[in-house]
């Protein structure tokens, strides 16, 4: 039996407005088969107002990919949350492990998103994961841990009840190399163990997500997993059957 009750598709720099038409109402015609399952799809930001558009449904909700920690003010290229907000925005993705990578996105600065984020009312959806080397040399924990602590720094608990972590492998990113039930749900444990120590009743509610290639053949048995509460998608989020039958599967 599934636990899950959140799927957040990640378009990354993937889609066109063709595409915000077409999922909208693949997603509109299913789902009567993933009722109470909240569904949040992160395109671009220049989609996100043309699939405001398409929203058909009230369980779907929609997310960005990332904001900035500022304000408003002297910052050519970003984009605030008060502007996501204004476009009906509710979820934000944070950390993603290709920001890490490719814009050294920071523990510091995502932790000032993160507050930025829950501040304002919105959920943080807050990415950790560890590489292949530090799964080989068996730092996993470590790792995640050390990105639990700094990238939450200094969130309040009513602040805590607006985060979503997502569990993301990198080795399992846009691979085809999924981790196992098992390895999931053992990292899972340990993040959900975390949560609880230091925050309580809000840590054990914060949904817990894994992502790392998730598809319709292998969704449901890692959302039958004890502390698997949903996915995160990326390539697989892109094709709406295929998006729709991981939505059934939660
Ligand atoms: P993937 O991406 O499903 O294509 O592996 C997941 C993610 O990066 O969020």
């Amino acid at each position: 039996m599934s636990n899950a009750s959140l799927v957040i598709a990640n378009w990354k720099m993937n889609g066109n407005r063709a595409l915000t038409r077409e999922m909208s109402e693949i997603l509109r015609d299913n789902q009567a088969d993933f009722k109470g399952v909240k569904v949040v799809v992160c395109p671009p930001y220049t989609l996100l107002a043309d699939m405001a558009g398409h929203i058909y449904y009230d369980e779907i909700a929609l997310g960005a990919q990332n904001v900035s920690q500022h304000e408003n003010g002297a910052h050519t290229g970003e984009i605030s949350v008060a502007m996501l907000q204004e476009l009906g925005v509710e979820y934000i993705l944070l950390g993603h492990s290709e920001r890490r990578a490719e814009q050294q996105e920071s523990n510091d600065s995502i932790a000032a998103k993160a507050a930025a984020v829950t501040q304002a009312g919105l959920t943080a959806v807050v990415c950790v994961g560890e590489d292949k080397s530090q799964r080989e040399a068996d730092k996993t924990w470590s790792v995640i841990q050390a990105q639990l602590e700094q990238s939450l720094a200094g969130l309040s608990a009513k602040q805590m009840a607006r985060v979503v972590v997502a569990y993301e492998p990198i080795w399992a990113i846009g691979t085809g190399e999924t981790a196992s039930p098992a390895q999931a749900q053992e990292v899972h444990a340990k993040i959900r163990g975390w949560l609880v120590e230091n925050y309580q009743q809000v840590g054990a509610r914060v949904p817990l997500l894994y992502g790392g290639s998730v598809k319709a053949n292998n969704a449901e048995s890692l959302f039958s997993e004890a502390d698997i509460d949903g996915g995160l998608i990326g390539g697989a989020s892109l094709k709406g059957e295929e998006f729709s039958a991981i939505c059934r599967a939660a």
